[in-house]
C-alpha cells in the first residue's frame, strides 16, 4: 500500500462551474446529462496514486455512481471493472434466470466513456457560443459563418459569409442550436458577438 500523504485543494466554486462546463453539462464517463448541484469532481488519475496533478486536467465532472464505482482506480481499471459487472451479476439467481426468459440481454459492446466520444473543441465553442448568445438578447439575430482569417485579415463583413442561419428564441427565450450544431463541429477559431447576432469564424472541411 502506498501512503503518501496527499492534500486535496478544496475546489473553489469557478473552478466547479469550469469542471461542469467541460463537456457542456454532461457527465464524463457515463454521458448523462446533470444539474451542477449533483455534480461530484473525480479526478482521473486519483490523487491517493499519483499524488500530483490537481488541476482542472485532472477534473472530470461525475455522477455520484461513477465517482464511487470509479473509486481510486485508473481509468483502465475502471473501465475493466465496468466491463466485468455482467460476470459477477452471474452470481445472481435472478440474473440468469432473466437471461432466461430474455429480459435481459449481454452484448460485446465495447465500454467508451462519454469524454472519449465528443470533440473537446466543439464543446468549448458550443459554451462559448452560448455565453454570447446570453448576453445578446435579442429575440431573433443571425448566425454568419466565415473562413478562418477572414476577420483578422480584412476587418470587416464585406465579403458574403460562407452560410448564414436566421435564428429565433423561443417564448421561453431558449434557443435550438440543433439547425447549425452539424456546420459548427469544425475548427471554429473565433466568435465574436455584435448587435444583430454573432459571427463565427472557422475552418470548414
Ligand atoms: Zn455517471
Amino acid at each position: 500500500m502506498c501512503n503518501i500523504e496527499v492534500k486535496r485543494k478544496a475546489i473553489s466554486k469557478k473552478t466547479r462551474i469550469e469542471v461542469y462546463e467541460k463537456y457542456n453539462g454532461h457527465r464524463a464517463y457515463c454521458g448523462c446529462e446533470m444539474e451542477l448541484g449533483e455534480m461530484q469532481v473525480d479526478h482521473v488519475e486519483s490523487l491517493y496514486w499519483y499524488g500530483r496533478v490537481d488541476d482542472l486536467s485532472n477534473y472530470m465532472p461525475a455522477c455520484r455512481a461513477c465517482n464511487f464505482y470509479k473509486s481510486t482506480f485508473p481509468l483502465e481499471e475502471f473501465r475493466e471493472n465496468i466491463k466485468t459487472i455482467p460476470e459477477r451479476l452471474e452470481r445472481e439467481f435472478i440474473y440468469r434466470l432473466s437471461k432466461k426468459y430474455g429480459i435481459v440481454q449481454e452484448t460485446d459492446k465495447p465500454v467508451k466513456f462519454y469524454f472519449e466520444t465528443v470533440n473537446r473543441n466543439f464543446v468549448r465553442c458550443i459554451m462559448k457560443l452560448k455565453k454570447c448568445l446570453s448576453i445578446t438578447k435579442c429575440k431573433k439575430f443571425s448566425i454568419f459563418i466565415y473562413p478562418k482569417g477572414h476577420i483578422k485579415e480584412r476587418r470587416g463583413m464585406d465579403e458574403a459569409p460562407l452560410k448564414m442561419f436566421d435564428i429565433e428564441r423561443n417564448e421561453k427565450g431558449e434557443i435550438s442550436y440543433s439547425e447549425f450544431l452539424d456546420f459548427i463541429k469544425c475548427e471554429v477559431t473565433e466568435i465574436i458577438p455584435h448587435s444583430s447576432g454573432v459571427n463565427i469564424v472557422a475552418e470548414l472541411n
